[in-house]
């Protein structure tokens, strides 16, 4: 196996991955604010992880992979201000706040289901791990990195040296400015809660005891301390979104390595955004929220949406497009009728000369092997998926290769594309097209044939060619 590279945020360059222990890899990946659906744009931020996952499994890595639940403490701003996002999901529906966090939960894992993403072997809520984070709070207090003003604990980002690193220099004062307008407890604009007992807009949902009164957890102490639960307080990767660099994985760091006194990550990757067509990123406030069940009800699959992705490279901006889209659907869908052909092939044993010839058969092995090594460089190169579906498709159309290597390679190269490539098609036709290719079967035995036609129509529609066998028929994407 060729070396893993990553690109380290923290650096700026592409390091060579060392585990901490050899044969593993921790990694912690920012999860959702349960508050509403997320938007696809949140999701790449997954596919993402996911990929950076099965990557890992790919090197036969045991992978140890956390995706928190973030159900309390994360206001509709980063740095702290604003109303708690939970609180006011649950007054737009009239619904308790724990009502909001457990649907919007279970939405978010549909998604990761939906998208193939496999499920993380932790996913902790931040309402199970209070005691956690008071514990760092604790450390924090001792080790005087905290003050209390009207009420609140806040860090102090003046005692934490190199409190920037993360992102690269210091931003601009007016940019600073702005959050201190807006909280004159802080004494510098870039400090944050650790714990509220005070919060101007009214009674919290949500409290619990701590040391400086009931009150609730900010939203960066919950990463440190779910993530230090289950990896340690040293581990391997922490990933995110690039929108949170600047304030809250700089927080993240700030807080964990001053309570702990040592480096906490020793590599923090981050992906880029999806945009929507008129260049603005794509967020819930804005009216162009689209949620991976808008994509699945114009009759996508949600795997549509995963190849889409891949296609770019992680950090990449993308722009989503409906013509995009569709060239994902139609690029995966002509990867599965070229292995739904190749199933046949083998089925019916064809290529006898081939497979007689030895000097040709040694050949093949090293074409088999050549494709192979090319994918995990790849793959192994700063996830650089784009290239790797590139040497898939080479490897497909490959003259030399025998139906059955083809279908082996494809089994491995899509352990970390997770395209469900080779799942029988019939599993993959959604109920919509079967109910009106069963309508139409019933049309034809009635000799209905005007409403057969008009059927046949509407499965065109919607991506499928019916094919009529003696007794029964066939679907068959387009
Ligand atoms: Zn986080």
């Amino acid at each position: 196996m060729s070396e893993i590279k990553l690109y380290s945020t923290l650096t700026k360059t592409i390091e060579t991955f060392k585990p901490i222990k050899t044969g593993e890899v921790g990694v912690y990946s920012c999860g959702p604010t349960v508050y509403n659906f997320a938007h696809i744009g949140n999701l790449r931020a997954y596919v993402f992880a996911d990929t950076l996952r099965r990557m890992f499994e790919f090197n036969n890595y045991k992978v140890n992979q956390v995706i928190n639940i973030t159900d309390v403490g994360h206001l509709s701003s980063d740095a702290d201000e604003g109303e708690d996002k939970l609180e006011k999901g649950a007054k737009r529906e009239h619904k308790t706040v724990w009502e909001i966090a457990e649907f919007y939960t279970n939405a978010f894992k549909a998604d990761l289901l939906a998208l193939n993403i496999e499920i993380p072997e932790k996913m902790p809520k931040a309402t199970d791990n209070i005691d956690e984070m008071i514990e760092i709070v604790k450390v924090l207090e001792t080790k005087g990195f905290t003050y209390s003003a009207g009420g609140n604990i806040y860090f102090d980002t003046a005692k934490f040296p190199n409190y920037y690193n993360l992102q690269g220099a210091k931003p601009k004062d007016q940019d600073l400015s702005a959050r201190v307008e807006l909280d004159q407890n802080k004494k510098h604009p870039t400090d944050f809660v650790l714990w509220f007992t005070q919060h101007k807009y009214g009674e919290h949902a949500m409290l619990w005891d701590s040391p400086w009164g009931k009150g609730f957890p900010g939203w960066h102490i919950e990463c440190s301390a779910m993530a230090t639960k289950y990896l340690g307080e040293h581990f391997d990767i922490h990933t995110g979104g690039i929108d949170h660099i600047s304030v809250h994985h700089t927080n993240e760091i700030a807080q964990s390595e001053g309570a702990f006194g040592h480096k906490w990550v020793n590599c923090w990757m981050h992906n880029n955004f999806v945009n929507v067509k008129d260049g603005e990123k794509m967020a819930k406030s804005s009216d162009n929220f689209l949620r991976l069940q808008t994509l699945i009800d114009a009759d996508y699959d949600p795997l549509d949406y995963r190849y889409y992705l891949l296609g770019g490279h992680y950090r990449s901006v993308m722009n989503f497009s409906y013509e995009a889209l569709d060239g994902a659907r139609n690029a995966r869908n002509r990867l599965k009728n070229m292995l739904s052909g190749l199933k046949n092939e083998v089925a019916e044993g064809k290529d006898p000369i081939l497979r007689s010839e030895l000097r040709r058969a040694q050949q093949e092995a090293d074409v088999n092997d050549k494709y192979f090594q090319l994918f995990t460089e790849k793959i192994n190169d700063d996830l650089n998926t784009p290239e790797a579906l590139a040497v898939l498709w080479s490897m497909l159309g490959d003259k030399v290769l025998l139906p059955e290597s083809k279908i082996e390679l494809t089994k491995k190269f899509d352990d970390v594309l997770g395209l469900k490539l080779l799942d029988n098609e019939t599993d993959a036709i959604p109920e919509k097209v079967t109910g009106l290719a069963q309508k139409r079967q019933v049309a034809r035995q009635n000799k209905d044939w005007s409403e057969s036609d008009k059927l046949r129509e509407e499965l065109a529609n919607l991506g499928y060619e019916i094919l009529d066998r003696e007794d029964r028929y066939e679907l068959k994407k387009k």
